[in-house]
């Protein structure tokens, strides 16, 4: 990148908002797993959307490509920029709170804010931002919407999609489109909201969003059941959909295995059921003061206990004992980060056939890696599994590593002949391309339709969802 390219950058941003030293540029270059390490001319890091609009238009008269990132934890590579002449648009300065608005139930927030900072900010005004995932200390709001996040509480809320009411973005030429809107009904034409979310930053910069928050629950329960197979998690998901009118906000799948990593390389887990061969962990919430509603909860899983449709129960007491349960699933990917070489998996099942799919994927992963170990864990309310295979115990990593094509190809192979989504939540980036072209030939004919439209030089994160 020229010395002139980079200068322009600092007028716009000011010097120390333009990171070009080799060491300080790390943090932006590598990816969460360690699977992506890129290269970029600088680490740009604008704090308006003026500044973002300013960076583009020069950025789109020389044809400087940009990468917008977030938080950096993506996990398909999609934030990740390699080469010396692109440049990071980094939107961590880009984050204030620029309204909360309980009477239309929004708040409206620039996109470099972190998920968990808007979560605290909502949760001192009595409200609920309900999007939540164990990246959300360090996720960025921009980030979730560009890769419509998921997380544990889509079950009830739905998914981050469902949680934007307008956005303000930057197009590749520096255009502003401020959609900031708190309706409830528009329909003025095609969705460049919708459009933008899940785009992976291939469109433009999202700047800034209106987002929808709920009332704070003021009572939530937790539960841990075990179950000998997942086809009983389902017997069980819909057994409470069925009987109990109180909201159903987690219902979360995990394999033994999964919580012997936990157990293992992360602070010990308290768990109040001995033996297992599955966990679900199940969570309600009520925006109501009810005194019977902790009856009626109770009530419904001893039903489930006595029908043998769950082996065991443990029924939290405590904020204290929830807080426990739900670090046991949080620190699942984190625990099977230390146990080596991993495979993932994250895809997307119709719920009647979940069962099939994860014990075919077991079978499979079996024969394609022997002695490869399932962290199967997931929003299994939603159908969404993350079926994951760490490397055999003792074996090569980068061996085991090069198995992940055809590993993935097979189970890509199952998940839609089971009428599933290779990519339920983590998006496409890099990682997933190849099997987005494979799978969806004619959606990705319009993909490049749209991503021309939006970005004709294409300078947008070039190479990642789709080649044009
Ligand atoms: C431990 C762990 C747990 C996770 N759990 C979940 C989970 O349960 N559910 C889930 O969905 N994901 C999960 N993720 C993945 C990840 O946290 C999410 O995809 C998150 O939404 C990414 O946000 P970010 O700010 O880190 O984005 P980044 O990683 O910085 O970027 C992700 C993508 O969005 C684009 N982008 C970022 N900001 C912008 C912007 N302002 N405008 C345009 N494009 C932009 C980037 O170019 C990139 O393509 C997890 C990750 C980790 C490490």
């Amino acid at each position: 990148m020229l010395s002139s390219e980079i200068n322009k950058f600092r007028k716009i941003v000011g010097n120390k908002n333009v990171i070009t030293d080799k060491n300080d540029m790390q943090k932006y270059l590598k990816e969460w797993r360690g699977v992506y390490t890129g290269v970029a001319g600088a680490i740009v890091k604008p704090k308006s959307t003026e500044e973002v609009s300013n960076i583009l238009k020069f950025a789109y008269r020389k044809n400087i490509s940009c990468i917008p990132q977030g938080g950096n934890t993506g996990l398909v590579g999609g934030q990740i920029p390699f080469n010396k002449n692109h440049i990071v648009i980094s939107l961590e300065r880009l984050n204030k709170i620029r309204e909360i608005n309980p009477t239309d139930q929004s708040v409206t927030v620039e996109a470099g804010l972190i998920l968990s900072d808007l979560q605290k900010k909502c949760d001192e005004n009595n409200l609920i931002f309900p999007l939540s995932l164990a990246s959300e200390g360090s996720c960025s709001l921009g980030g979730n919407i560009a890769s419509n996040a998921g997380g544990v509480a889509v079950l009830y809320y739905g998914n981050t999609r469902e949680l934007v009411m307008g956005l303000e973005v930057v197009l590749s030429d520096g255009s502003i489109i401020n959609n900031l809107k708190t309706l409830i009904k528009d329909n003025t034409g095609y969705s460049i909201k919708d459009l933008f979310i899940g785009s992976e930053g291939t469109l433009g910069v999202i700047t800034a969003a209106t987002l929808k928050v709920f009332p704070k629950p003021k009572n939530t329960y937790t539960a841990l059941l075990s179950v000998d197979s997942p086809k009983q998690s389902i017997e069980i998901l819909n057994y409470i959909r069925n009987n109990l009118s109180i909201p159903l906000t987690a219902f979360e799948l995990m394999n033994n295995f999964s919580i012997e990593l936990v157990n293992k390389h992360m602070d010990k887990a308290s768990i109040p059921i001995e033996k297992f061969k599955w966990l679900i962990l199940v969570e309600f919430s009520s925006i109501e003061v009810s005194k019977n509603e902790k009856d009626k909860i109770e009530n419904l899983l001893n039903e489930i206990l006595h029908q043998n449709l769950a082996k065991d129960i443990f029924i939290s007491q405590s904020s204290k004992q929830a807080k426990d349960m739900w670090y046991i699933r949080e620190s699942i990917s984190e625990a099977q980060k230390k146990e080596g070489g991993s495979i993932k998996n994250d895809i997307s099942i119709p719920i009647k056939d979940i069962s099939k799919f994860i014990n075919n994927a077991e079978k499979i992963s079996k024969k394609v890696i022997p002695g490869s170990r399932s962290v199967i864990f997931g929003h299994i309310g939603d159908g969404n599994i993350h079926f994951n295979i760490s490397q055999p115990v003792k074996s090569d990593r980068d061996k085991f590593i090069k198995k992940d094509k055809k590993l993935r190809k097979k189970i890509n192979d199952l998940t839609i002949e089971l009428n599933g989504s290779i990519s339920a939540e983590h998006g496409i980036g890099l990682t997933k391309k190849a099997d987005l072209k494979k799978y969806m030939k004619k959606d990705v004919e319009l993909f490049k339709l749209i991503k021309k439209s939006f970005d004709p030089k294409n300078i947008m994160n070039p190479g990642k969802i789709i080649d044009i």
